[in-house]
């Protein structure tokens, strides 16, 4: 197995390994992301919608229209002993019996979940079930969530914007708020592994994600089911968490990656390639992966 040298600072130029689109939480088209990446000057780009590969197809075409390269992932959604933690899961046989299973079942929970959050907020705003549903583009392909309520809302004209919706009604520490029921982080892991992919942990150092961060032996149990990487270069992990993130991939020699979790224009303030992966570390990826890249890298 290929070992990436790890950097001391983020990469000026190389990949954006952590994008949305409408297929979940995104505002903009898989084309979108592969046009605007390609008009930034990336290497390439990573579609990683939420517990999907349903907008792999549209960004395969946009690829080949573009002529960028582009990695194939999800972000899963996972727990660690109550800790909410997205799992970057990359280059993955998107036909694993298991993968299918454990989307389908995510799926179907962060639908039951966000509905019964809309009965309750219901109560109190001017949305209903429908008016999130006008918010969804891609029907039963869309993975739902909070942030397709925050539009509804939006919509209806009771926040200014996502972000708002966020710090208020849809926000994790509002009294409508439910958690999604989700999988074991380290069962995600090798369930990732088990179907030919890289796993890596997503901004773990993100101290507004949850009261109380992923420890490092929290991650070296992942470590220890298969984990590949730490999304050390994300706008959420701030500087000491950087450099914490950074000692524990040299000890333990995991590929260090940096990504946007672009949304699209009203999704997130965050700007298509603000964080990178570099050349050397998607080669790694690229090596372990079970499916090829699209086109040459
Ligand atoms: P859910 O997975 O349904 O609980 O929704 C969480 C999603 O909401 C995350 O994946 C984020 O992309 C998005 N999100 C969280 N906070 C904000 C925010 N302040 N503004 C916009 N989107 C957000
Ligand atoms: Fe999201
Ligand atoms: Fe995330
Ligand atoms: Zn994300």
């Amino acid at each position: 197995m290929t070992l990436a040298r790890i950097p001391d600072a983020p990469p000026s130029a190389g990949w954006d390994l952590h994008c949305h689109t409408v297929f979940s939480d995104g505002r903009q088209t898989p084309d979108d992301m592969v046009r605007e990446a390609y008009e930034c000057g990336l290497h390439g780009v990573a579609i990683a919608d939420h517990d999907t590969t349903a907008g792999w197809a549209d960004a395969v075409k946009a690829a080949e229209r573009y002529r960028l390269p582009l990695i194939r992932g999800t972000e899963v959604t996972a727990d660690a002993s109550g800790i909410s933690v997205h799992m970057l899961a990359y280059q993955y046989d998107p036909c694993d019996a298991r993968i299918v299973d454990l989307f389908a079942s995510l799926r179907a929970a962060r639908l039951a979940r966000t509905k019964r959050m809309v009965e309750l907020i219901a109560k109190d705003y001017p949305i209903t079930w429908d008016d999130v549903l006008a918010q969804i583009r891609e029907g039963d392909e869309t993975t739902v969530g909070r942030p397709h309520i925050a539009d509804a809302l939006v919509a209806a004209g009771a926040y200014p914007d996502r972000s708002a919706a966020f710090a208020g009604a849809v926000g994790s520490r509002s009294p409508y708020y439910i958690p999604t029921p989700s999988p074991d982080a380290a069962d995600v892991v090798r369930a990732v592994r088990q179907a030919g992919g890289v796993s890596v942990i997503a901004h773990a150092g993100d101290p507004s994600r949850n009261r109380r961060l992923l420890s490092d032996a929290d991650i070296e149990t992942l470590i220890d089911a298969g984990l590949d990487g730490l999304e050390v270069w994300h706008r959420g992990n701030p500087p000491q968490q950087r450099e914490r993130l950074l000692a524990l991939a040299r000890r333990h020699n995991l590929l260090v990656t940096g990504g946007s979790d672009w949304h699209g224009k009203g999704g997130k303030p965050n700007k298509l390639g603000e964080n990178l992966t570099d050349d050397d570390t998607v080669a790694c990826i690229i090596e372990r992966g079970a499916i090829p890249p699209i086109l040459p890298c």
